[in-house]
């Protein structure tokens, strides 16, 4: 089985170690770069992505992280994480770093006060059956460049048509927490991509 690493500096990182052990993987935490070092793939959770990465930076992770992510380590973002994986963020904190590789703009609390966290059914990739998705304070995709691979949006509602899924080759990222729902298949397809799929 894979070793899949989940960033483990803050967030929700127990509900992914269970989804991702659920999916076939050998889950682990990782907060040292020579935890990381050892991973085939990565999972960086949701939570506070400010708060994330300031802990990245304090536990010399952020440099590392950057290296593996441009070496091609497989590498899922949900919510926090999305935010982490972007290249661009819009309503970040000023200066706010971020890992990067996903060549995309991606909006912090997008949705909104009034719709804080919500649930939606989201048709994603090629999926049969919808997902249920969960957003809690969620950001949204803004701008995709032209590698990034569309796998889900919003249908209907005021944010009708916002891109909450996306990949681009081996990195994958949600707005939403398929890791509350009992619901396998993200972690399935990014178990797959870190197999090579
Ligand atoms: N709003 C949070 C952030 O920008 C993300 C919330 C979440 O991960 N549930 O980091």
């Amino acid at each position: 089985a894979p070793t899949v690493g989940v960033l483990a500096l803050q967030g929700d990182v127990r509900e992914h170690v269970r989804a991702l052990e659920a999916a076939g993987a050998r889950a682990v935490l990782v907060r040292r770069p020579g935890e990381l070092a050892a991973v085939d793939g990565l999972v960086v959770p949701g939570g506070e992505s400010t708060t994330m990465v300031k802990l990245a930076v304090a536990f010399d992770l952020l440099e590392p992280l950057r290296e593996r992510v441009r070496e091609g380590m497989p590498a899922y973002g949900s919510c926090a994480g999305m935010v982490l994986l972007a290249d661009r963020i819009a309503d970040g904190v000023p200066g706010q770093p971020t890992v990067g590789g996903l060549d995309v703009l991606v909006r912090r609390n997008a949705f909104g006060r009034q719709v804080d966290s919500f649930e939606a059914d989201v048709a994603y990739g090629d999926l049969d059956e919808p997902l249920h998705a969960v957003f809690i304070r969620a950001p949204w995709v803004e701008e995709a460049g032209p590698r990034v691979e569309v796998l889900a949006r919003v249908v209907g509602g005021p944010a009708d048509g916002r891109i909450v899924a996306v990949r681009q080759g081996r990195l994958l990222a949600t707005s939403f927490h398929p890791e509350l729902t009992g619901d396998l298949r993200v972690h399935d397809h990014f178990v797959r991509v870190v197999r090579g799929g």
